[in-house]
Order: C-alpha cells, then structure tokens, then sequence
C-alpha cells in the first residue's frame, strides 16, 4: 500500500544540478540472492560474512561464497561489498586485519564499516578495499561527511534521517560519493541507536542480532504491578516502510550517488521485484530526464513484494504519527514465490520450473524476468521431468515442467497469486 502522504511529495524540485548515473545497490542475503539481485539490475550488492556484520541472522557468506560472489556479479559488470559494520569491542578486533585481507584477495571492492578501529585497521591492511561509512555513524550533515573524506573515505553511507535539502547541501559542499537507502524497513528509534532488542532478547543490535522488537505487539498496563489493561488493542511501535520509486528525478538531481535497498533478509522474489522496479524508474529517468513518467506498473511491482503501508521517511519531513504503524497493519503478500525458471523449450514453449512453494494447475500465476518482462497466465498441466503428470508440485526444489503463454528465460520467476 503507498500512502496518501508518499503519493503527495514533490516529484522534482526544478532544475537538474546533477546527471551522472546512480548506482542502484541491492541487499544479498545469500549467494543465490545475490545472483538475483544482479540479474534483475543491480549495479552493486552488499552482502554479509561471517564474521563482523549485523545481520547475525542471514545466510552469511564464506569466503568461498564471497568469490563465488564477486565472479558472478564481474559478469555482468557489478560489485560486491561487504558489511564490516559492528561497534566493536576489544576483544571483537583480534583478526580484523587478517579477515579483510582474506575480503580484498576474495575481490571483495568495498567494505562498509562503522567503527573507526576497523575504519583504520582496513585502510592499513587491505589498502586495495574501498571503505564506505556506514549509515551505523548516522551522518546527517556536511561537516560530519567533509570529515570522513578527510579520512580518506570516497563514501559515506547517510543516516536514514537525512532530509533531501541536506543531501544536496552535502553534495554541493563535499566531493564524495553519498549512499542513500531509498527502498526497506526503517528502524523507529534513529537508525541503530536502539536497545530494545538487547533488553528483551540479549540480542544486540550492533553486534547483528536484532530481533525486531520494534514489531513485536505490545499491551499497556496502568503500572507495572498491575495486570489490568489500559488499552485492550495491542499495539507496535514500528514505522512504515521506505519507499522512493515516486522520486526517482528528486534524488538523481539531488546528487546521490548510490541507491540503497535494504533488506538482506527479504526473499528473492522481494530482491528480483523491487530492483526490477527501480532499474526501470533509474533508466528511464537517465535516458530522457525531460521526458521521463513514473509508470504506474512499476508501482505495482513494488506493491506485489511489499506487505507493509510505505512512506517517504525523513526525506521531505519528519514522519509524523500518521507514519507510524501502531496496530498490526502488515498483510498477506498479494504474491507467493513459487517457482524459478531453469530451462525453457522454445519449440514446445514449455518451461522447465524448479519449485519454491506449492502450486497446482488452474492457479493463476505471473511470469517476471528482467527490464519488465511479465505476463499472466492459468496454470495448465504439469509433469515431473519424466513426464508423470501431477495434481499439484509440492515437492521444494523439484523440478517441474508446465507450458508458458510466452516465452521466458532460466532465472525469470514463477509467482502465485494469492489475493
Ligand atoms: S528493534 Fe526495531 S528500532 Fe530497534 S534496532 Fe531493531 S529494527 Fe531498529
């Protein structure tokens, strides 16, 4: 759902300071992930190891993963970096060094990080990795960004409260690339500053462990002896989520450098969907800024791997209690992943499909690939790769073959519909 507030933002404010292209940077969760993320458009992915990132609970990547990684994404011209960005305790940066050196010699080109030990540890042991600030530093003006690229940073990766009047004021001040999120979950305490996590489960939030106790529901009580409610509905504290496909033109003249997803532990119909979208808004937008429309199917694309209200965050205004989620408002995804193309026969137009989720003939389901290819169809016969034909594909991973409408691609997605 996009709210009334988001529909109603500027969608430019006037002249075009700046044209160069933006980097569009997607979340990698897994190397499966990442090769999705690339295939649908992603210039650059950032991903976790297994050591030093905060995301404790994503399918971290090996070193072995990280090239396997970076040799995928060399083929199609794009980057791997990786997140190096918890506060670290002492005890935390015995092996800092050898484990970035291991990141450059993996072909790893960037590191994003937090903490100025492993800001400086990294500049000293692996002088080929770029270092990018984290947004964990939550810089938020030009002073603080002119600092970093006095030591030596070429990246700053902003806080999600940075407004787009300071972004432009960086840019204009401070010659240095700027990472912005434009896409995902925010956090409701200012981004990273948060405990809850810690008090309620022992997991810390800068050490990658946060459980998202921002979404958990809550009851209030009158005082903490009594056990009458004051409020029968039980309520969150969390925000709505990020949401820029309307603003393509406003960030691009804004001058930032590199469009940021989040979402490393979102699904890869969710990371093959939302870049597709802003692939398309990006290259659109750069191949003729004056005549550049925001399609309404990019929207929606956004809307078929989104299941929360969306906003514009602290972009044009600070979001108010209208941006809050306050009651449970995350519905059922209208789609289901349910099958990834591997093989398609163009002389019988029947695709071979390896499953995800259950599907059945008569469902009705969506093809996607990249630059916006999709189409619709009714699920007809379907047979295991033997030929028996099947009642329903229930079986993960099997392999499955059906006919198409239209032609498609090995890695174009199957969905279902479910709404
Ligand atoms: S619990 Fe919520 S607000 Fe706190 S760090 Fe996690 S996501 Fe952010």
């Amino acid at each position: 759902m996009v709210s009334t507030a988001l529909q109603d933002k500027p969608r430019t404010t006037g002249k075009r300071q700046r044209l160069a292209k933006p980097e569009l940077l997607a979340p990698a969760g897994s190397l499966e992930k990442l090769k999705f993320a690339v295939h649908y458009g992603a210039d650059a992915v950032y991903i976790g190891g297994q050591k030093y990132g905060l995301r404790s609970n994503a399918d971290n990547f090996s070193i072995e993963e990280m090239r396997q990684g970076v040799e995928f994404a060399a083929k199609y011209g794009a980057k791997v970096f990786v997140a190096t960005n918890i506060y670290a305790h002492q005890e935390d940066l015995a092996g800092v060094a050898d484990y970035l050196r291991e990141l450059e010699d993996a072909g790893i080109s960037a590191i994003i990080a937090a903490d100025p030990a492993i800001v400086e540890i990294a500049q000293k042991a692996a002088p080929k990795l770029e270092v990018h600030l984290s947004t964990q530093q939550s810089t938020m003006n030009w002073q603080a960004v002119q600092f970093w690229k006095e030591e030596g940073l070429p990246r700053v990766v902003l806080a999600r409260e940075a407004t787009m009047d300071e972004i432009r004021e960086m840019k204009a001040r401070v010659d240095i690339e700027l990472e912005v999120f434009i896409h995902g979950a925010m956090c409701s305490s200012v981004s990273g500053r948060c405990v809850l996590s810690n008090h309620f489960t022992d997991r810390d939030s800068n050490r990658g462990g946060c459980c998202q106790s921002c979404r958990w529901k809550y009851n209030l009580h009158a005082d903490e002896t009594s056990i009458a409610e004051v409020d029968q509905n039980l309520f969150t504290m969390s925000s709505k989520d990020l949401c820029m496909i309307q603003h393509i033109p406003d960030l691009i003249d804004a001058g930032v450098d590199s469009f940021k997803i989040e979402g490393r532990m979102k699904s890869i119909h969710y990371v093959a969907s939302v870049v597709n979208a802003y692939r398309q808004a990006i290259d659109s937008y750069m191949a003729d800024p004056e005549g550049y429309v925001l399609r309404p199917e990019w929207v929606a694309e956004i809307g078929k791997a989104a299941n929360r209200p969306l906003n514009t965050g602290f972009f044009y205004s600070v979001p108010g209690a209208e941006e809050h989620i306050y009651e449970a408002e995350e519905k059922p995804a209208p789609y289901d992943f349910a099958a990834v193309v591997t093989d398609y026969d163009a002389a019988e137009g029947i695709a071979t499909v390896q499953q995800r989720s259950p599907f059945r003939p008569g469902m009705e389901v969506e093809f996607i690939g990249p630059d916006g290819r999709q189409f619709a169809q009714q699920v007809g016969e379907i047979t295991d790769e033997d030929g028996n034909a099947l009642s329903v594909a229930r079986h993960p991973l099997q392999k499955i073959r059906l006919k198409t409408a239209q032609p498609v691609m090995p890695l174009d997605l199957m969905r279902k519909r479910l709404q």
